[in-house]
């Protein structure tokens, strides 16, 4: 028998959905809809009903939707945004991509998210947003951070991109700022078969102005308004995601499931479990635990067949391509320290329980040792 466990395992979930993949597919290529076209329409009106939102932008990645989330935000050359420096990259890139500088300020230790004790004294002048993550799908604190955006006539844009579902005060990420970005990354917990994004938001013009800005800054063919990308969303993703997004409450579902059991069976270790606070329901992107001996725990993991991951291993202020930014080691203590503490375990709704029981077993021997 074999007992290795994937970190994430795609085709499990693939398998079920194949034959009504196959056949969207099929559709599509009759149609030959295959940039944006009636699917991704329809998927933008599913996926904005989700998130109970008014609209969303289906766009070609998160990535993009950042990218668009920024000018949408007036955000330009010397402003500065203020964000996390423990998250993937695409969050900071989206704020280099219209000349701003990301301001970083340091995570909450609890839950991995920016600290909105510590954004006020970061705002200056040249502030023109605030961009936090749901990191891990666990809602940032947005009652705080809402308060210092109204406080300061700043927009806040929710990076949402790990977050498909998660709830707020009973209300789904996604609806809190002035826009939201989404990925369907394939390992993202709504996955394309290959690269997606959107943009959510309840304003009717911005929706509007990011249609135009993701097709060539254009609302007529061939006459352009302004400075317009590609990133129009194709359509067999479209096609796709529509299949996927009936799944996706359930799936959420299976996460929850996921997370309630490692939290029964790991509770007697010295790990730090991850723990929804107050007010939050975590999409449970990833299930991501704390040892100081992280990184003895992953050959031990390693060793026996247990897939796993490090999210992150280094936080953006040390990255190399930021060092213009001239941060050093110890600015950011609390990133610094989770980059170092780490280990994210199989996360995938179709886990079994004897699947997530041999993780557990194969945890608690490295403790025993
Ligand atoms: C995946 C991800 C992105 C980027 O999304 P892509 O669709 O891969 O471009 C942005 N931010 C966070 C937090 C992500 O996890």
């Amino acid at each position: 028998m074999n007992t290795n466990i994937p970190y994430l395992d795609l085709k499990a979930q693939m398998r079920p959905l194949r034959a009504e993949i196959d056949a969207v597919i099929a559709h599509t290529l009759d149609n030959c809809s295959f940039c944006l076209g009636p699917d991704v329409a329809q998927f933008e009106k599913d996926f904005a009903a989700f998130c109970g939102a008014q609209h969303a932008v289906a766009m070609n990645s998160g990535t993009s939707a950042l990218h668009v989330a920024m000018i949408l935000a007036g955000v330009g050359p010397g402003d500065e945004v203020i964000t996390t420096p423990y998250t993937f990259i695409a969050t900071s890139w989206a704020i280099s991509y219209v000349g701003a500088k990301p301001v970083y300020v340091d995570i909450e230790d609890a839950t991995f998210n920016l600290d909105p004790k510590l954004v006020e004294r970061a705002i200056t002048p040249r502030t023109k947003a605030i961009l936090p993550v749901h990191l891990y799908g666990h809602p940032c604190e947005l009652d705080a951070l809402l308060a210092l955006a109204h406080k300061y006539n700043l927009p806040l844009i929710e990076d949402a991109a790990q977050a498909h579902g998660a709830t707020y005060r009973g209300k789904s990420v996604g609806t809190f700022g002035q826009t939201a970005c989404f990925s369907f990354y394939p390992a993202k917990n709504l996955g394309a078969a290959g690269e997606g994004g959107a943009l959510v938001t309840n304003d009717a013009a911005l929706a509007a102005r990011a249609r135009a800005l993701r097709e060539h800054g254009s609302t007529k063919r061939y006459h352009h308004d302004e400075l317009g990308f590609n990133y129009r969303m194709e359509g067999l993703q479209g096609a796709v995601l529509g299949v996927k997004l009936k799944h996706l409450a359930a799936w959420a579902e299976g996460r929850r499931r996921v997370a309630r059991r490692y939290a029964e069976l790991l509770a007697g270790t010295p790990l730090r479990l991850p723990r929804e606070a107050e007010g939050c329901a975590s999409a449970w992107h990833l299930y991501t635990v704390r040892s100081d001996r992280r990184d003895a725990l992953k050959a031990h993991l390693d060793a026996n067949g247990i897939g796993n991951a490090v999210h992150y291993p280094m936080p953006l202020h040390l990255q190399k391509a930021y060092a213009h930014l001239g941060h050093r080691a110890g600015d950011f203590p609390h990133a610094e320290r989770a980059a170092h503490e780490v280990l994210s375990l199989p996360m995938f709704p179709e886990l079994t329980d004897a699947q997530i029981q041999r993780v557990a077993t194969v945890v608690g021997e490295f403790f025993a040792k």
